[in-house]
């Protein structure tokens, strides 16, 4: 997704660019995340301006790309729920009809001005395909390290030791790119594992939820409920401290964590409990030692850029991070948001990855 963006908004001011992809496009955390987007819940972080920006974006980009790739707005609800019993007294707001498990509404989170949601496999081949339609390149093939020609990068070295050319590397890798700590000086990138399923429940009103949930044997989860426009409800949650694997065809898939899922959204709406499972996933997003992402320059190599580490919202903050690293690498400087806040060099430098 980060690099998709990236890859879009260098191509639409005229720059030639050449993705590199080891596996697939939206193979991993970009193709199975909830892809679900809030404008003000990074407020009071440094995060809050990209988000906000983002938002914004993420509503041009839908017109802009002129392809169905699910975004709409949402209304967003917090629910609670339990996976024995029913928790006492009624709603709490005002709750959709569909939403009649054992499960009460505590809370109304967004509206349609404040949260939307894409489909994030579509959305990232949406920005790809846009992205070569103004001439970038797809080349398939896995990057070791970052060439380099009198101190400053100019290109990738490949695991076939073939280097590809560039004025300019952007390092948009997520939670792999810790993997080139060891060849050029990044902070330490680590990859969060977690579960989802998709429902087959079309007809579901756009109604985002956020459940607090005790499941049987006393864990407290917090699943997130997506119905999308493609007829079907996906929901996420399931923390896993699992290590990264070497690559994201390797990522396995815990049916256990995903039958938790599954039962979580039953028991807050009987359409969901009656809906078969037709996909069960897994990914890891992308973390840093401090939680905010790496948008910026690679310390001491010059030409070399790296963004990653966007966390729970790279979906959400992945347009605006498009547009800044281009301006970051045709002008010099970013004026959409100030990155400072996302510099790599405010974290140690070249901590081994996990
Ligand atoms: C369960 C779950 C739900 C989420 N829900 C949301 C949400 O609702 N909203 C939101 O905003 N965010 C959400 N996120 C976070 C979001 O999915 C991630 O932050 C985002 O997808 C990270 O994108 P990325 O492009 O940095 O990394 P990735 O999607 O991991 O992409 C990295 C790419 O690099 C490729 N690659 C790796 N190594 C190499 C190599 N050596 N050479 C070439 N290519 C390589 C991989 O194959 C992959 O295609 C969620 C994450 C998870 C896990």
């Amino acid at each position: 997704m980060v690099g998709a963006s990236v890859a879009y908004f260098l191509a639409r001011r005229g720059v030639a660019v050449t993705v590199i992809e080891r596996t697939g496009v939206a193979c991993a955390a970009s193709g199975k995340s909830g892809g679900f987007l809030a404008l003000d819940w990074c407020d009071g972080s440094p995060l809050g301006p990209l988000a906000r920006a983002s938002f914004a974006l993420h509503a041009e980009l839908a017109k802009e790309l002129g392809t169905d790739y699910g975004y709409r707005r949402m209304d967003t609800f917090m629910m609670a729920a339990r996976e024995n019993g029913a928790l006492a007294g009624g709603h709490r707001a005002s709750a959709p009809r569909w939403l009649d498990g054992s499960g009460i509404v505590t809370a109304t989170l967004g509206s349609i001005e404040t949260t939307a949601q894409v489909t994030p496999a579509r959305f990232t081949a949406a920005l790809l395909d846009a992205a070569q339609a103004r001439g970038t390149k797809l080349r398939m093939a896995v990057v070791e390290d970052v060439a380099r020609r009198n101190g400053a990068a100019s290109g990738v070295v490949t695991a076939d030791g073939e280097t590809l050319e560039g004025d300019a590397v952007v390092l948009a890798m997520g939670p792999w790119t810790g993997r080139l700590a060891g060849r050029v000086k990044l902070p330490s990138i680590y990859g969060l594992k977690g579960y989802s399923v998709t429902l087959a429940a079309p007809d579901v009103p756009a109604h985002a939820l956020f459940v607090d949930y005790r499941t049987a044997d006393g864990r407290a989860l917090e699943p997130e409920i997506f119905p999308r426009p493609e007829g079907d409800v996906y929901v996420c949650g399931m923390a896993d401290p699992a290590p990264l694997p070497d690559s994201p065809e390797l990522v396995e898939v815990n049916d256990d964590s995903c039958a938790v899922l599954a039962r979580a959204a039953g028991r807050v709406s009987t359409t969901l409990a009656e809906a078969r499972i037709v996909r069960r996933q897994a990914c890891y997003r992308p973390v840093t030692d401090d939680g905010l992402p790496l948008i910026g320059r690679v310390p001491g190599l010059r030409g070399a850029y790296v963004a990653t580490g966007h966390g729970p919202w790279g979906i959400l903050n992945a347009p605006a991070t498009g547009l800044a690293m281009a301006e970051l690498v045709a002008d010099g400087a970013a004026s959409l948001v100030d990155l400072r806040a996302f510099d790599p060099a405010r974290l140690t430098l070249g901590a081994r990855p996990l």
